[in-house]
Parts: C-alpha cells; structure tokens; sequence
C-alpha cells in the first residue's frame, strides 16, 4: 500500500508525536502507570514503538487511542499543520 507515510521521515515522525503525547514521560493509557517496557516495533511502521504497561498488562504503541490511529487522511492534513 502506498501512504504519504513513504515520503516523510517516520522515525522522525513518530519520535514528534511520542514527544507531544508524552511530554513528561511514558504512560499508559488505560491505567495510567508510568512502568512500561518496550515491546518490539510495528511490522509496517518501523518508526512506531510498541510497549506493554507493567501494571495492567495492556499492549499499545505511539498511536493507540490517538486521533491519528488508521487515519490516514486527518493525519497527512496534521503533518501540514505542523
Ligand atoms: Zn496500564
């Protein structure tokens, strides 16, 4: 499948977003926790981390429960915004 995702620096990409959803830090976002581990990357997303919270076992990545998650569009029009 081709995305804009191919035209834009995706490391960089998702380090931004890691950046304005985490400012002081990982958290998770159903319980809240700050004990989270790394869990590998996105198979398609190489840039996008994966975790696991230590506290509720709850599996997300930079874009779970974000606007931006299997957006597409809306998400190429926040690119632009930035
Ligand atoms: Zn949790």
């Amino acid at each position: 499948m081709i995305t804009f995702l191919n035209l834009i620096d995706e490391p960089k990409y998702y380090a931004h977003v890691r950046q304005i959803r985490w400012p002081n830090g990982l958290k998770c976002p159903k319980c809240g926790s700050e004990t989270v581990i790394r869990n590998g990357h996105d198979h398609y997303h190489s840039g996008r981390q994966g975790y696991q919270c230590h506290g509720c076992r709850a599996n997300f990545d930079d874009l779970t429960d974000t606007v931006f998650e299997g957006h597409h569009q809306p998400l190429k029009v926040w690119m632009l915004c930035l």
